[in-house]
C-alpha cells in the first residue's frame, strides 16, 4: 500500500498548509527508540525536537513501556468524579514533593490548552467568590504562546496563530515582555541560570550599567497600575517563550512579577507545559526564580510524551474559595472525560521515578554545557547567525539578514523551512520556528548524537544560505 497517498487521502495534519505536502509528503513512522525514529522504509530520523517538545526520555523508553503495560491489565479508565485510583493518588503524592512550595491541589485535564483554560476559569471564579467580581480580565506578554483553544489562544501573542481569530478572542491586556536579543534598553543579560554563563554572541558590555536589571519590567508595572484592580491573573511562560522562537529571559523578571502580583492580588499563572520537567536545567523554570506561582499548568513532559494528560496545580487558598455546601454553587464545574486517566498517570509516575533514579536532569546539565559549546563554535562564525541562546539542553540559533542591525531574514523566503526539508533528507528532525533553528532534544541525548545533529544542521544551514559549495 502507498501509505503516504492514503494518509493524504484522509488526514488533515496539524499546523500545516496541506499544499506543502505535495512536495514534502508525510513521513510515515513505524517505530521509535531513544532519540531515533524509523520510517516504514527503515530510514532513521534523529528527533531533536522531542516530537513537539513532549518526549522527555526517548521514544519507547523500556521503563515507561513496562509501566503502561502493567497498568493496562488492571484498569484502563474510570470516571474521575467521585471515583479515584491508586495511580492518580500516587502521582499527586510524588509531584507534591517536587513542585514549588504551596502547590498542592491537582486538577486534571487531557491536553495543555485545556489546563490553561482551567487555570483561567479557576482564577476568575476565585475572585468572584472572594468578593472581587470586578477582577475578570487577564494579562499576558507579547510573543506569548499558551495553546490554541479559544481562551488559551487569546492569551497568545504570536500573530501566526492569533491574528485571524481576533474577532473571537477575549480582550487581553498585553504587556511588552522581555526581548533580550533585541533589548530596547540596550542591556546585556548576564545569563539565565547557574550552568549558563553567557548565552549569546553579544559583545561584552561597556561597564556596569550595561547589565540587565529587567528594565523592561516597568511595562508590567505600568499595566498593573492601570489595570491591576480589574485583573484576575497574569499568565507567563517562565524564562522561555518557546513558540516565539525560544526567547529566553532572566529569572529576576519572575521574582519581580511575584511581588507585583501580591501587591495587586493578581494570580500568577505559570505555563510550565514546555518548560517543566528539566527542560531549563531545573525541574521547573520557576525553580530558577525561587518563587511559586498560584497556578501551574503541566503537560508535555508530564507523561514523558506518551499520553495526553495535563494538570493545573494550585494552592490551598484557591481551593478553599470553592469549598462550601453544594447549594452555595461554588464548585468548579469543569470536567474532561479523560481526566486522571490511569494509563497516563502510570506513565507519569514512572517518569518521575526515572528522573530520580537515573539522575536525568543532573546528567543532562553536564552534557548541556558541551552541547551549547559546539553549537556556538559551529554556528556563530556564520554571517547570518545573529545569536545562539540556550537554557538547559534547549539551544536556539537565530538567523538574521544583518548581524549588526539584527534585521530578520525575509520571511517570505522560508529559509527555516528549507533548512528543515534539507535536514530531513539527511536524517535529522529539526522544526525551525520561522528562521530560528533550535534543538530541544530528549534529556537522554548523548554527545555522539549532539555532534551528529549539529553537523547536519550546520551543513544544511550553509547549503540553504550560501549554496552547496560556498564555504564561509
Ligand atoms: C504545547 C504548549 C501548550 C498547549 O498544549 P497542547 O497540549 O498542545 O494543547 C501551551 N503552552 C505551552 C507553553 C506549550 O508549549
Amino acid at each position: 500500500m502507498d501509505w503516504q497517498q492514503e494518509d493524504l487521502k484522509y488526514i488533515w495534519h496539524p499546523c500545516s498548509q496541506m499544499k506543502d505536502y505535495e512536495t514534502l509528503p508525510p513521513i510515515v513512522i513505524e517505530r521509535g527508540e531513544g532519540i531515533n525514529l524509523y520510517d516504514i522504509n527503515g530510514k532513521c530520523y534523529k528527533d531533536v525536537i522531542s516530537s513537539w517538545w513532549c518526549n522527555l526520555l526517548g521514544h519507547c523508553n523500556p521503563r515507561i513501556n513496562a509501566a503502561i503495560k502493567k497498568q493496562i491489565d488492571s484498569l484502563e479508565h474510570v470516571i474521575f468524579a467521585n471515583f479515584s485510583h491508586k495511580p492518580a493518588i500516587t502521582l499527586c503524592q510524588e509531584l507534591a514533593k517536587v513542585l514549588p512550595e504551596g502547590l498542592c491541589k491537582f486538577n486534571f485535564a487531557d491536553n495543555g490548552s485545556s489546563a490553561i483554560e482551567m487555570a483561567l476559569k479557576m482564577s476568575f471564579q476565585y475572585h468572584y467568590q472572594t468578593g472581587n467580581p470586578q477582577k475578570k480580565r487577564f494579562m499576558a506578554l507579547t510573543d506569548a504562546y499558551h495553546g490554541e483553544t479559544l481562551a488559551a489562544l487569546a492569551m497568545g501573542g504570536v500573530d501566526l496563530y492569533t491574528q485571524l481569530y481576533k474577532p473571537l478572542l477575549l480582550d487581553v491586556i498585553r504587556i511588552d515582555g522581555p526581548d533580550c536579543y533585541r533589548c530596547p534598553y540596550g542591556k546585556h543579560c548576564t545569563g539565565h541560570s547557574e550552568q549558563d554563563d553567557t548565552s549569546s554572541s553579544r559583545p561584552s558590555p561597556q561597564g556596569e550599567g550595561a547589565f540587565c536589571a529587567c528594565e523592561c519590567f516597568k511595562k508590567a508595572e505600568e499595566a498593573f497600575e492601570k489595570y491591576g484592580d480589574e485583573t484576575a491573573a497574569i499568565i507567563v511562560e517562565p524564562l522561555l517563550q518557546g513558540s516565539a522562537g525560544m526567547k529566553i529571559y532572566p529569572p529576576l523578571y519572575l521574582k519581580k512579577l511575584r511581588e507585583l502580583c501580591d501587591k495587586y492580588k493578581v494570580h500568577l499563572i505559570a505555563d510550565e507545559i514546555a518548560t517543566g520537567y528539566g527542560r531549563t536545567g531545573k525541574m521547573f523554570a520557576f525553580n530558577h526564580a525561587g518563587v511559586s506561582p498560584d497556578i501551574m499548568c503541566l503537560s508535555k513532559g508530564l507523561t514523558g510524551g506518551y499520553m495526553p494528560m495535563a494538570i493545573a496545580v494550585t494552592t490551598q487558598e484557591i481551593y478553599d474559595a470553592f469549598y462550601d455546601d453544594y447549594l452555595k454553587g461554588k464548585a468548579f464545574m469543569h470536567s474532561h472525560t479523560y481526566a486522571g486517566n490511569p494509563l497516563a498517570c502510570s506513565a507519569a509516575i514512572e517518569v518521575l521515578k526515572i528522573l530520580k533514579d537515573e539522575k536525568i536532569i543532573e546528567n543532562a546539565n553536564k552534557r548541556a554545557a558541551y552541547f551549547n559549546k559546539i553549537i556556538k563554535e559551529k554556528f556563530l562564525p556564520l554571517e547570518n547567525v545573529g545569536e545562539v541562546r540556550s537554557i538547559g539542553l534547549i539551544n536556539a540559533i537565530e538567523l538574521v539578514k544583518n548581524k549588526e542591525t539584527k534585521e530578520p531574514l525575509d520571511y517570505t523566503k522560508r529559509t527555516g523551512y528549507q533548512i528543515y526539508k534539507k535536514a530531513l533528507e539527511k536524517g535529522v528532525l529539526l522544526r525551525p520556528l520561522g528562521d530560528v533553528i533550535y534543538f530541544n532534544p530528549p534529556l537522554i541525548i548523548e554527545k555522539e548524537d549532539m555532534n551528529f545533529v549539529t553537523d547536519i544542521a550546520l551543513e544544511c544551514t550553509k547549503e540553504i544560505l550560501y549554496g552547496t559549495l560556498k564555504e564561509i
